[in-house]
């Protein structure tokens, strides 16, 4: 039998949805645990940095890394997984385009620990203390990793050989990847794995009658047609800014898409896209009419850019940069 490969998972910042994916392979797991070792998988089992600084270079022959790079330890550890690995796939949306965490990048490092540490109702914390990266104790010196001001998405900051998006990706996916490098059918470098070149609206089995909308609503706020395109019922659906290959997941679902595969390759912004699919379906002609329907959009740069603030153009709002949130050198 062939040599197995060697398999790393690892998680930046992330909700670990995406490793939960990897546990949805069910049964498929043991195919997995056919062709590949884990060497890897902190979500997992128990290992230490100094066990992945001993390997040899390219040790690893897939590193699937999935969550966004927002502190010195994601940074780190993308660096680190680049230089031991053969192939680095960016796994999942916070991977590939800065995911959720990458809303962060509407404040900077010392806003963000503001919000969590002093101004959100559960926190009781008179003497405003804030973590540092730097404690010393009876035993020794603490650390943690430094927050960084801007959230970036790992082929932002390291050189990425493909591309798995989807929050979380879904478990056929990851086997197409490491089935395929296991087979020897490597994509493309650069290549983003099962997707189409179309968008989820070319998915969507929801009837489109080109019907113009005089307002926006959230979509927990009605009963939807369960037959008709839900744009067109005035619910922001991203499918037409977002690129397919989940067979239109959510809308089987009832639910809108939220644009997790992110834009099509003709695409640069995949927000933008969306607010030109929004400006042409509205019935309103005037500044006073078209502010009247837009205002029914709650959040329009969380519903607009919620996968990838990072890599969109807009990339992260302007505020000033704080002591000790270091702003990530881009790769690209
Ligand atoms: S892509 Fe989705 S499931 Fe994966 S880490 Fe990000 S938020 Fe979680
Ligand atoms: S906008 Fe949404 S509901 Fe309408 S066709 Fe596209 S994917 Fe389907
Ligand atoms: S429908 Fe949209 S949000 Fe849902 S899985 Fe597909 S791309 Fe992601």
């Amino acid at each position: 039998m062939a040599e197995k490969l060697k398999l790393a998972l690892y998680w930046a910042a992330t909700c670990g949805g995406c490793d939960v994916a990897v546990l949805d392979l069910n049964e498929k797991i043991l195919d997995l645990a056919a062709v590949a070792d884990i060497y890897l998988w902190p979500v997992a089992m128990d290992f230490k940095y100094k066990d992945v600084d001993a390997w040899p270079d390219k040790f690893i022959d897939v590193c699937l890394f999935n969550g966004a790079i927002r502190n010195a330890e994601g940074e780190h550890m993308a660096h680190l997984l680049r230089q031991k690995s053969k192939v680095l796939v960016a796994f999942g949306s916070c991977s590939c385009f800065g995911g959720i965490p990458g809303l962060a990048n509407v404040a900077n490092a010392a806003e963000v620990m503001d919000r969590v540490y002093q101004e959100t109702w559960s926190t009781g914390n008179p003497d405003h203390v804030r973590p540092q990266t730097s404690t010393t104790v009876a035993e020794g010196e603490l650390t943690l990793p430094s927050l960084y001001d801007t959230v970036a998405s790992l082929g932002q900051v390291e050189d990425v050989d493909y591309f798995v998006p989807g929050c979380p990706p879904v478990p056929e996916r990851i086997w197409e990847v490491v089935g395929a490098i296991a087979g020897g059918k490597l994509p493309a470098k650069g290549a983003t794995v099962g997707v189409t070149d179309k968008t989820v609206c070319d998915e969507c089995s929801r009837l489109k009658e080109e019907k113009m909308v005089d307002h926006f609503v959230r979509p927990h706020l009605v009963m939807a047609d369960k037959d008709h395109c839900l744009l067109e019922q005035g619910i922001i659906c991203m499918g037409p800014a977002t690129r397919g290959g989940c067979s239109a997941r959510c809308l089987n679902a009832w639910m809108p898409c939220r644009g997790c595969y992110g834009p099509t390759d003709n695409v640069t912004d995949q927000g933008a896209k969306m607010l030109s699919a929004i400006a042409s379906i509205m019935t309103a002609t005037d500044d006073a009419g078209v502010r009247n329907t837009t205002s029914g959009i709650v959040d329009p740069l969380g519903t607009l850019y919620r996968f990838g603030l990072p890599t969109s153009l807009l990339h992260r709002a302007k505020t000033k940069s704080t002591a000790g949130g270091k702003n990530v050198t881009h790769h690209h």
